[in-house]
């Protein structure tokens, strides 16, 4: 017997890589392409260090109360976290603790993050089966379970569920937190949010990493009934108090602030994903219908693990998974237009070999 014995063992999550080249094109891991609102700029310029000696309001007062105003809710209905993994964590911590040990349930292809937090905190948990098609059963979370999860849209596959069909899960789990990871909900999805007035077991769960391109911020939130949200934070005080630094709340409540920016950059990839979807087709991918910042496409002929290292050999950068169901497949992150023709360009040269 020695120390190892008393060690937690985790297979930890791999993020998509952070390579830094001048000249690369880089639709990896779902950032915005654009930055952020001038606004963001503005605050941080503002920021006076020597603010820095001082630990930050524990409260975070000014994002939660400009996050509630923008949702029309009340601010005691929302908590804010480094980035919406660290939500998405301390959800998991709080809210997945059934004394009977029935299982988390989400979708077997979705945010590979969920097993990895499960298993770190040892939370039994079950992945349910999707359609052919990707879709996500909502009869799959009919069945007795400690908790559901899901991304909506779904991630990796880009596909959303409505809210009714939504309401239908909430409604029939009255025992359990569902939580709907809405990372991505701002590219074309009805958000869940409207249910929340009537269902006190819903959390929802939203990032500034993609439509508010501050992903480097490292700021995610959730939204729920005070009830919820108190048991967060209660857990979040229960290991540290100040997760959120100075710079993140001066530069996340400017972003909130700005909904006329919010709106023309995530309008502007909306229109660039809509424009992709043509081009992939013309170029023999096939994908299911995309409402994210994303596509994931398969080729009728030539391998995606294929695809993924020539384009990475011209410097341009997709996500590749390598795991069954999905190894056909590229998650290709919407960017600029010139960064989709410079995409486009190089898929002409390497499915034309
Ligand atoms: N949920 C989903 C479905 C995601 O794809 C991501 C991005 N990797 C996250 C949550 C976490 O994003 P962040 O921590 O940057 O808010």
């Amino acid at each position: 017997m020695d120390w190892r014995q008393n060690i937690r063992e985790v297979e930890p999550y791999v993020p998509g890589e952070q390579p830094n080249q001048s000249d690369m094109v880089k639709l990896n891991t779902n950032e915005n392409p654009y930055p952020p609102s001038p606004k963001v700029a503005e605050a941080l310029a503002g920021l006076d260090p020597d603010t820095l000696r001082l630990y930050p309001d524990p409260l975070v007062t000014d994002l939660i109360d400009a996050l509630a105003d923008f949702y029309h809710v009340k601010p005691s209905q929302v908590f804010a976290g480094v980035g919406s993994d660290d939500v998405l964590a301390m959800s998991f911590l709080t809210f997945f603790n059934n004394p009977d040990k029935k299982p988390v349930l989400f979708p077997e292809i979705s945010y590979s993050f969920y097993d990895v937090w499960a298993d770190c905190f040892h939370i039994p948990y079950q992945r349910v089966k999707l359609k052919d098609d990707f879709s996500i059963d909502p009869d799959s979370f009919l069945q007795p379970n400690g908790g559901i999860i899901f991304p909506n849209p779904n991630a990796p596959t880009g596909l959303a569920l409505p809210v009714d069909t939504i309401e239908g899960i909430v409604k029939a789990n009255p025992d359990s937190v569902v939580i709907v990871d809405e990372a991505y909900v701002d590219f074309g999805t009805e958000s869940a949010l409207r249910l929340l007035p009537k269902y006190e077991n819903l959390l929802i769960v939203q990032t500034f990493s993609k439509s508010r391109s501050l992903a480097g911020m490292r700021l995610g939130y959730a939204i729920g009934n005070e009830a919820l949200i108190q048991c967060l934070k209660n857990v979040r005080n229960s290991f540290n108090s100040y997760t959120m630094n100075r710079p993140a709340i001066l530069a996340g409540t400017a972003a909130v602030k700005d909904r006329a920016y919010f709106d023309r950059t995530r309008n502007m990839i909306m229109e660039t994903r809509e424009q992709a979807k043509e081009e992939l087709t013309k170029l023999g991918f096939t994908f299911p219908d995309s409402k994210t910042n994303f596509i994931f496409a398969s080729h009728r002929s030539v391998p995606a693990k294929k695809i993924f290292n020539e384009l990475r050999e011209r410097h341009i950068y997709v996500r590749y998974f390598d795991k069954s169901g999905i190894d056909n497949y590229l998650r290709i992150t919407i960017g600029t237009p010139v960064q989709m023709e410079k995409l486009y360009r190089a898929l002409r040269e390497i499915l034309a070999e």
